[in-house]
């Protein structure tokens, strides 16, 4: 755990160069957008008069999320499906097909409604489809710890063939150690060649039953409907194996799909129960915000009373937007609820100000010191490629430093230069020198939008002659 001096300061409602002021005294060099460890931060705030209470992590997320649920306690529960493939093969006619086929019977007035997830019932079994086909927001997710997902159906176009992205697909479900079926897509179509899809896939190592292998494949058109039962039942039987389970008796767990802030309505977040059931009434927190289950609705737009595991349902009564991805739990009250999201919007602003600590520091502190001492300050951004030599740089520019102006070093660090380090240079109109080392393709054209300008060096001298001739033009004119 760790907390940059400016951070500190403001928790303490003390100024940052207090603090700094008395690190000096304890022999600490510091500026304000550097970070101390938690013993550090402890023993200045205890010296400023300050009580310290330290909250960790552990302690306001205790047994947030429950650990296993008894075997006994545990049911089956319907798949969670998410639609993949190349684009233009069809995931869209695809969820839209399967939709009309099966919700509309017997919803007599129910519209449907895109909430992000929809369930269909075959052979009274029930299934769930994610709304958002694709791999960037499954693998969003995952990024995020949460796994929405149970099955992927990889849509392959019968007259296309493996493309990029269906490898990509491929790529991403097996990175998160999902089952496929395959679906191949548009039999309709004249030019629909199913078996050079099954070949093309030998070689993304997905082999299909009839090539020999264990993954299940569909022959499908979304446009006249031939198989999409087939599709279905192959989605069950797969289910089947996987032994999907959940304890339907206990307070729900879930994760959001979508959210947004609706005009009438508030935050709308529509949230997959995936343990345990969810009722109004319930205090739920999904990632940095909370709120009281007011209504759920399901994708006919219908009250519903109660949602089980593998349930979508679009909640109202959130305080705040929260966002897709974000792991859901009912809380026993509004205190813990409270608790628990002030817990996290604080370490989402700690986190943002270490990774800007060098804007606001840098522009706070150059202001401070133009203010107290009228020495002007070079901000520059130093990306070395090894500790050695950052560190050789940094100390001579430091030396160059007059009573009227100095360079100041916002980063001075290890490795090529990344967009993140424009984005710091930026904030402080620095300018980047690279010491035997590059800008990737990203950092070069963002450099290039905030106008950054980057110097590449490979022999120190030349470097620090070029920011020595710069910091003169700073110089104060003879007054
Ligand atoms: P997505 O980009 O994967 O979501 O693909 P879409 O669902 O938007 O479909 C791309 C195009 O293929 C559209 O023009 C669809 O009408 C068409 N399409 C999708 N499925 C089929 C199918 O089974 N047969 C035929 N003939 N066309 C299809």
């Amino acid at each position: 755990e760790a907390i940059t001096i400016q951070e500190l300061a403001n928790r303490m409602a003390e100024r940052s160069v207090d603090v700094i002021k008395l690190l000096m005294k304890q022999g600490q060099m510091l500026k304000i957008n550097d970070v101390i460890d938690a013993d550090t931060a402890e023993l200045i705030a205890e010296e400023m008069g300050h009580t310290v209470k330290r909250v960790s992590e552990a302690d306001v997320e205790e047994g947030l999320f429950s650990t296993e649920d008894d075997p006994s306690t545990m049911e089956a529960r319907p798949p969670v499906v998410t639609i993949m493939g190349h684009v233009d093969h069809g995931k869209t006619s695809l969820l839209d097909a399967v939709r009309k086929a099966k919700v509309a019977t017997g919803e007599a007035g129910g519209i449907t409604q895109h909430i992000g997830a929809y369930q269909v019932e075959q052979d009274g079994n029930k299934i769930t489809f994610i709304d958002t086909p694709g791999h960037a927001a499954f693998s969003q997710m995952r990024a995020r710890g949460a796994k929405s997902t149970d099955i992927v159906i990889l849509v392959v176009a019968a007259d296309d063939g493996v493309m990029p992205q269906t490898k990509e697909a491929i790529a991403h479900a097996k990175a998160a150690d999902v089952p496929i079926i395959v679906a191949i897509n548009k039999m309709d179509k004249p030019g629909a060649d199913p078996n050079r899809v099954r070949t093309e896939l030998l070689s993304e190592e997905l082999v299909t039953e009839s090539m020999g292998g264990d993954v299940i494949d569909v022959e499908v058109s979304a446009k006249s409907g031939q198989n999409l039962d087939k599709l279905l039942e192959m989605i069950l039987l797969q289910s089947e194996v996987l032994e999907l389970q959940a304890n339907p008796d206990r307070t729900a767990e879930g994760i959001v799909i979508e959210a947004q802030l609706d005009r009438g309505r508030g935050p709308v977040a529509t949230v997959l129960v995936q343990k345990g059931t969810l009722k109004p009434g319930d205090i739920l927190v999904a990632g940095s915000e909370w709120g009281r289950v007011r209504a759920m609705l399901d994708e006919n737009g219908k009250q519903v009373s109660e949602a089980g595991p593998a349930k979508p349902v679009e909640v109202l009564g959130f305080q705040g937007t929260p966002a897709a991805g974000d792991m859901v739990a009912v809380v026993e009250n509004e205190a813990r609820a409270r608790e628990i999201t002030d817990y996290r919007q604080r370490q989402i602003r700690e986190k943002a100000s270490v990774v800007a600590s060098g804007t606001r520091g840098s522009l706070e502190q150059m202001m401070n010191r133009l203010q107290e001492t009228g020495r002007k300050e070079f901000p520059l951004v130093l990306k070395a490629d090894v500790q050695g030599s950052a560190e050789a740089i940094a100390q001579a520019l430091n030396e160059l430093g007059t009573d009227e102006v100095g360079a100041r070093i916002l980063l001075s660090g290890v490795g090529g230069i990344t967009e993140s380090d424009i984005t710091l240079a930026a904030a402080s109109k620095a300018p980047i020198l690279g010491f035997n080392v590059r800008a990737n393709k990203q950092a070069r054209e963002a450099a290039q939008r905030d106008g950054i300008e980057i110097r590449y060096y490979n022999v120190i001298y030349d470097l620090v002659d070029d920011i020595k001739a710069a910091m003169s033009g700073l110089l104060s004119p003879e007054r």
